[in-house]
């Protein structure tokens, strides 16, 4: 989590060798006929965490899916970390190890166990030894509290669990960037809390974070920022505390009409 008042912090206002860690400028998206992305503009710094708020068929899984190029945009720019999108090749796989994306679904290899899940992408992606990688992927199971299930088959494992196993496998690749989209959509109420706290943890080790959650506590807790989107556009984007209590337009009153 950034504190706007620490000048001297990586990426702050007035540090102008640091880029923010994503940049949008007027990028655009269609569907067919659907103008599912609108002029979007965005800045994140280094250590941010925000949150993406909107209506269903908004965008915001397009949002997030645009940057780390599992969809391509019609015009516009995209930059991590300083460095435009690459269109195809090899730039775009180290560019999926810079930005780490969690889906709803955990997409967990199921024939694979817990820890050979985790090594997987960087012995593949980043060369790492077998070695190497079974002792860092011990490290995040660690970190994620399920060190004690690194041998057992992800069908073994509850919702939460594996939810994050696949936040695991995702900090394998060090990423600069983690996109989270809906995580705790498909657990049951109880495992949410396991899989938000350690979202907490990396937010406030400094992850740059752009979340797509319902989870309203947790964009208070942990976030820095409410990006508010509907119809493909960003509507209000403000801090949270300003969103909920006091959002300006008619669709965000209506939406938290909904969800509150
Ligand atoms: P959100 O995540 O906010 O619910 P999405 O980004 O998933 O919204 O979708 C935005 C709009 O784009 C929706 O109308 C959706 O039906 C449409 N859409 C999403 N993915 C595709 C696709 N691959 N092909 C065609 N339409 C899509
Ligand atoms: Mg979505």
């Amino acid at each position: 989590m950034t504190d706007a008042t620490d000048a001297d912090a990586p990426g702050a206002a007035g540090d102008t060798a640091t880029p923010p860690m994503i940049s949008l400028r007027a990028v655009d998206k269609h569907f067919g006929a659907l103008h599912v992305l609108r002029d979007i503009n965005l800045e994140v710094p280094r250590g941010q965490v925000v949150i993406v708020l909107g209506p269903s068929g908004s965008g915001k899984s397009t949002l997030c899916r645009t940057i780390n190029r599992l969809e391509p945009i019609d015009t516009g720019e995209i930059r991590v970390d300083g460095v435009p999108l690459p269109a195809e090749g090899r730039g775009l796989a180290a560019l999926r190890a810079d930005v780490g994306m969690v889906f709803q679904s955990f997409n967990l290899f199921a024939h694979k166990t817990i820890v050979e899940n985790v090594m997987l992408a960087p012995m593949k992606v980043r060369k790492t030894k077998k070695d190497e990688a079974r002792a860092r992927a011990m490290e995040l199971l660690k970190r994620v509290g399920i060190a004690d299930q690194a041998d057992k088959y992800p069908a073994q494992l509850s919702g939460g669990q594996q939810q994050r196993v696949a936040i695991a496998r995702a900090l394998a690749m060090s990423p600069k960037v983690m996109l989270f989209d809906e995580p705790t959509s498909a657990l049951d109420p109880e495992m949410v809390n396991e899989v938000l706290d350690v979202m907490v943890s990396l937010a406030k080790e400094g992850m740059t974070m752009l979340v797509v959650t319902h989870e309203m506590g947790f964009a208070r807790r942990a976030g820095d920022r409410v990006l508010f989107m509907a119809d493909g556009q960003v509507v209000e984007d403000t801090d949270p505390e300003t969103f909920f209590s006091a959002p300006e337009s008619d669709r965000a009153k209506d939406f938290l009409g909904k969800i509150l």
